[in-house]
């Protein structure tokens, strides 16, 4: 989701915004396949939200005052995690779910809604002469 924060895809909204990596969702899913799993066990874990056989695993989640946030955002190799960074530590091998989500779409301005943030403006439609 953020980066989603997607530094190639807009810098300046995405690493000013990472709603989607922080307290807008409680979870980030992880299937089964997903190479993240193998190549990020540590950053894993057991989804304490799904009521199925203890199996599902999302990115690993960190509490926040407001909630949690993915463990994955913000570089904390030189110590505690700047609550304002919202680079994704992980993001050339970030999940597919995260890979799937488009800034500007729906489920980007619902993102943003959610910690109080308004959507990206919208590009205007050509004028017509
Ligand atoms: S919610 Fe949208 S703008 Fe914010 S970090 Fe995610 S993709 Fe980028
Ligand atoms: S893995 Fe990276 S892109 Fe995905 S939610 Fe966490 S910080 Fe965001």
């Amino acid at each position: 989701m953020a980066e989603c924060a997607q530094p190639e895809v807009s810098p300046s909204e995405c690493l000013s915004c990472g709603a989607c990596c922080r307290e807008a969702y409680h979870a980030v899913e992880i299937g089964p396949r997903d190479a993240f799993i193998r190549l990020h066990p540590g950053w894993t874990q057991v989804d304490p939200h799904f009521a199925g056989a203890g199996r599902r695993r999302i990115v690993k989640r960190v509490a926040t005052l407001t909630g949690t946030r993915c463990a994955c955002l913000g570089d904390s190799s030189a110590g505690p995690v700047d609550p304002l960074d919202y680079r994704c530590v992980v993001y050339a091998d970030r999940p597919k779910t995260c890979r799937e989500f488009e800034q500007g779409s729906v489920n980007c301005a619902d993102a943003r809604r959610r910690v109080g943030l308004a959507h990206l403006p919208v590009e205007p439609p050509p004028q017509l002469s």
